[in-house]
């Protein structure tokens, strides 16, 4: 294992974010003041949660034993032969409970909730991901649970809507706008406004305002940690490179974040390209976006010369958004993570090659960093180590990747 080199300069990572949520120029609180109080007491219960000692061994407990963590890191021995460059490794997030990472956020949330004594959660989904996993949550807690989606979003995913029925949650549907997950985080926010007495607004990746980035970025970094133990009795040593997908940021700064200090490990995010580098046609922030504040904080954001929010396109419905967390726009400037991005094709092709090489159906957000490795691998050699964050199952995409291919259920043939 190699020592860690403990350099704050390196990443400055201890001073940020400042008190107003800053990471450098990005993140900040751009809220209604209404909500600044909520804000300030939501992140003062964090953290003393977060030193207390109960609190900390029943978020574990749970962890372990109804999310499903530690998750395995896991070597892609015929996936890394195909590619015949670096040995390929996985963490597989996918084998969370409810299918991605996005319960270890929710979960944490939730009991942070249940400790500031609100009895009602909110929470906004486009793919219905994060709505699944934080009904799920509220279920086991017995709190109130609304989720807001758009109604484009509803019948692209009917059925993440009735999972959310199952667990007893109320699924809003949001006309306004485009009707997608945006139209979906004014409404949360709407709502938030006027019932934040009694409610909690779990936010489901690290992104919006100050102290959303930072509360969900330490709960998934739990991914980091794991990582660290595996990598020295699996590996004995770090690999040369890490890389993941970015939505709004969670699972790639859970993943990256307990190796921001370590100068050998090289990170890379990738972002959806959708049907390519042209307005309106991708998500890839840090590919065609620039500087401006969106929902609640200042970091990439596509839009138009007059500032408009553009429209964004992609396969995957949890990576299809206008703009990034802001901690991964700071780490992006000081060049500590690279990043990238992978168009709908590719990921497409890629999902078939992990289905035939390993067995493993992964998301198509996911799926972002599985076709940035089938690149990447073979211009690596075989004595180095590639580690993808494969962030939640794609059981959930199957109906979108058979559209994608052209087959129709009626296409399937039958054995003879
Ligand atoms: C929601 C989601 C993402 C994107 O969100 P991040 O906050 O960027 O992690 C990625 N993968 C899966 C499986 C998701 O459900």
């Amino acid at each position: 294992m190699e020592q860690s080199s403990q350099t704050p300069e390196h990443t400055d990572r201890f001073c940020v974010p400042n008190e107003l949520g800053f990471y450098g120029p990005y993140g900040g609180m751009f809220v209604p003041e209404t909500l600044m109080t909520a804000l300030f007491e939501f992140e003062q219960v964090f953290k003393d949660a977060m030193a207390d000692p109960v609190f900390v061994a029943e978020y574990r407990a749970l962890l372990r034993h109804y999310v499903g963590r530690p998750t395995p890191l896991y070597h892609a021995q015929r996936l890394s032969e195909y590619c015949g460059g670096a040995q390929i490794y996985l963490k597989r997030e996918d084998l969370l409970h409810t299918g991605a990472h996005k319960i270890t956020n929710a979960l944490g949330q939730v009991l942070i909730a249940k400790r500031m004594g609100k009895t009602r959660v909110i929470a906004e989904t486009g793919a219905g991901q994060h709505g699944v996993a934080t009904a799920a949550a509220a279920a086991r807690f017995g709190l109130e649970c609304v989720i807001y989606m758009g109604r484009v979003d509803m019948r692209r995913q009917a059925l993440n809507v009735f999972r959310m029925n199952l667990f007893g949650a109320k699924v809003c549907p949001v006309d306004s706008g485009q009707k997608i997950l945006k139209d979906a985080v004014n409404e949360a926010m709407r709502d938030w406004v006027t019932n934040v007495r009694d409610t909690h607004y779990v936010v489901g990746s690290a992104l919006g305002t100050h102290p959303f980035p930072l509360v969900v970025r330490e709960f998934q970094s739990i991914i980091g940690k794991e990582l660290r133990e595996q990598y020295k009795e699996q590996l004995g040593r770090l690999p040369d490179e890490m890389a993941a997908c970015v939505g709004g940021g969670s699972n790639a700064m859970g993943f990256f974040y307990e190796f921001l200090d370590e100068p050998s490990v090289r990170m890379v995010g990738v972002e959806a390209g959708g049907h390519g580098i042209v307005e309106g046609q991708h998500a890839a922030r840090f590919a065609g976006g620039r500087m401006g504040v969106f929902q609640g904080s200042l970091s990439y954001v596509l839009q138009n010369a007059d500032g408009q929010i553009n429209m964004t396109h992609s396969v995957s419905a949890g990576l299809d958004y206008a703009s990034v967390g802001p901690e991964h726009a700071y780490y992006r400037d000081r060049g500590r993570i690279e990043y990238g991005y992978a168009t709908d094709d590719e990921v497409i092709e890629a999902l078939k090659i992990l289905c035939e090489k390993e067995g493993i159906l992964p998301a198509l957000e996911s799926t972002h960093a599985i076709a940035y490795a089938l690149k990447r691998a073979p211009q690596m050699s075989k004595d180095q180590i590639l580690c993808i964050n494969v962030s939640g199952r794609g059981d959930k995409d199957v109906h979108t990747v058979m559209e994608s291919l052209g087959i129709k259920p009626e296409d399937l043939v039958e054995c003879e």
